[in-house]
C-alpha cells in the first residue's frame, strides 16, 4: 500500500524523518548515470548553504528541494551558482 503524504503541511506539522526518508529514496532509485557523483554533489550543496535563496531546505529562486535537484546531473541552479 502506498504511503499517504500530505502536501500542504505547515512547517510545524513538518515530519523531518519522513521527509528525509522520501529524499534518500528518490536519490538511490536514480539511475546512477543521471545521478550527480558524490563530489560535485556535496560542492553544489556547500554552494546553496551559503547562497541568500536557501529556506529550509528549499530554494527561493526556484521552489525546489535543492538536495533533490542537486542530485540529478542534469539539474542546474536558476542563478548558474552550479
Ligand atoms: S539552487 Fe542556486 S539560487 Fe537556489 S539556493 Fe542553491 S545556489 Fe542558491
Amino acid at each position: 500500500m502506498t504511503e499517504r503524504r500530505c502536501r500542504k503541511c505547515l512547517l510545524e506539522e513538518f515530519d523531518r524523518e519522513a521527509y528525509l526518508r522520501t529524499l534518500k529514496e528518490h536519490i538511490d532509485s536514480t539511475p546512477p548515470r543521471e545521478r550527480t557523483p558524490e563530489d560535485v554533489y556535496a560542492r553544489r550543496l556547500e554552494t546553496c548553504k551559503s547562497c541568500d535563496f536557501l529556506e529550509t531546505g528549499t530554494c527561493l529562486a526556484c521552489g525546489c528541494f535543492v538536495e533533490l535537484r542537486a542530485a540529478s546531473r542534469r539539474g542546474k541552479c536558476p542563478y548558474q551558482k552550479w
